[in-house]
């Protein structure tokens, strides 16, 4: 898989990380071992079920942020 940040080669990583009141959850996801950025299975769910939204990614998508603020 490659970063669509960098172009860099991600791996298979776990993450844990916390969500609202349900606590920590391990989840396995993707990561940039060149710029570090990290692609979980919650930010490719997104991408594939909300097309057609203004923006794309939501909370978790820092691409669209940072691109977003960048202008
Ligand atoms: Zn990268």
């Amino acid at each position: 898989m490659r970063c669509e940040r960098c172009k860099g080669c991600m791996i298979r990583d776990s993450f844990v990380d916390l969500r609202d009141d349900t606590g920590r959850v391990l989840f396995e996801g993707w990561r940039c071992i060149n710029c570090g950025e990290v692609v979980d299975p919650v930010v490719l769910t997104h991408r594939i079920d909300v097309p057609t939204k203004p923006y794309r990614g939501q909370t978790r998508d820092r691409r669209t942020w940072e691109r977003l603020t960048a202008v």
